[in-house]
């Protein structure tokens, strides 16, 4: 055990977490999380302790890093269901903005001075155009998004007024799984497009809905840039190798620069699976961009970050082995 090299996971017992978790202990340091467990699974705390405890308790997270001493922090832990961040926004100010402040102030009150916190591409809003830069105007228009960026701004004043050094990455879509198929994505429940339409592949739904065919795109279907959750999980490695080499403070977008429609993900899933994915399409979803597509340039110079499962047929085929494994249809 490597206690120089202690690294506190906010959230490590979820989708991204739990993948930088793995992530964190091949590179030879040593992931704690500190997770609720609410949307976490506690069986996907693999690589490291678990300290179950809450953000929004400031001497539940203030007592974990006392006794953690970490040398860094990754900060994931936040609810993430856009349409649910319209309907209950009080749910997602107390956990994301509330949660985060006591993180940033029990990180103050012990010292630890780096962090590199899950932040989103939802923090621009309707892009004006893209692929998006990191420089292009943050103008969230949802709740979920506007928490992000409250914490982008907060960990800037703690950077002014304390010392922080901070990378926010801002992700795109995180989609497909471990490529061991050790963990995966389990959400519950799930609103994500790419397991949605393995479920419906598997028959483990009867169809999947099409947010919408008239938008202004090629085929009518919103555009995303999809990106490997274990690709997520090396640039957080490279965040932390960026703060150590003396960066301070920085924002990083992490995507392919490729869009593709939800059609195309349907056509690829049903390549992928060899099975037809029973479709029906409904109404626009609220609070979905036409297309987002992400540059990730800087992330490339300024970490060497270089995505090793670009492709997105890869990235539906690890998704694909794991939604199999978790229908007990594979081990
Ligand atoms: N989507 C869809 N049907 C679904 C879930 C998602 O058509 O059942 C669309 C959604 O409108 C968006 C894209 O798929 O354009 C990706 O949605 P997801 O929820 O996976 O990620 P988000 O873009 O919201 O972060």
């Amino acid at each position: 055990m490597n206690f120089d090299k202690r690294v506190l996971v906010t959230g490590g017992a979820g989708y991204i977490g739990s993948h930088a978790c793995k992530a964190l202990k091949k590179a030879g340091l040593f992931p704690v999380t500190f997770d609720n467990l609410v949307y976490g699974h506690r069986d996907a705390v693999k690589w490291g302790p678990l300290i179950e405890g809450d953000l929004t308790d400031l001497e539940e997270i203030s007592a974990a890093v006392r006794e953690v001493k970490p040398v860094a922090v990754m900060h994931f832990a936040a609810y993430a269901y856009v349409g649910e961040s319209v309907k209950n926004p009080g749910k997602y100010y107390r956990n994301n903005v509330l949660g985060s402040l006591n993180l940033l102030e029990a990180m103050r009150d012990s010292g630890v001075d780096k962090l590199v916190f899950s932040s989103s591409c939802s923090t621009y809003g309707v892009p004006e155009r893209v692929p998006i830069s990191e420089g292009h105007t943050q103008n969230p228009v949802n709740p979920y998004g506007a928490t992000k960026l409250m914490m982008e701004r907060m960990m800037a004043d703690f950077s002014n007024a304390h010392g922080l050094k901070f990378v926010a990455l801002r992700y795109f879509n995180a989609a497909g799984s471990d490529p061991e198929c050790e963990i995966g994505e389990r959400h519950d429940p799930e609103t994500h497009l790419i397991p949605l339409v393995l479920d419906a592949a598997l028959g483990r739904r009867p169809f999947v809905t099409v947010f919408g065919e008239d938008y202004p795109t090629p085929d009518g279907t919103c555009i995303r840039d999809y990106i490997h959750v274990s690709d997520l999980a090396e640039a957080h490695l490279l965040a932390l190798g960026y703060l150590d080499r003396a960066g301070e403070r920085r924002a990083f977008n992490l995507g392919n620069g490729t869009g593709y429609s939800v059609k195309e993900v349907i056509r690829v899933a049903e390549q992928v699976s060899g099975r037809q994915v029973p479709v029906r399409v409904g109404a626009r979803r609220e609070g979905d961009p036409p297309q987002l597509v992400g540059d990730a340039s800087l992330a490339r110079k300024e970490l060497g970050w270089n995505p090793r499962y670009g492709d997105l047929k890869m990235i539906l085929s690890h998704a694909w082995e794991h939604r199999r494994k978790i229908a007990g249809i594979r081990n």
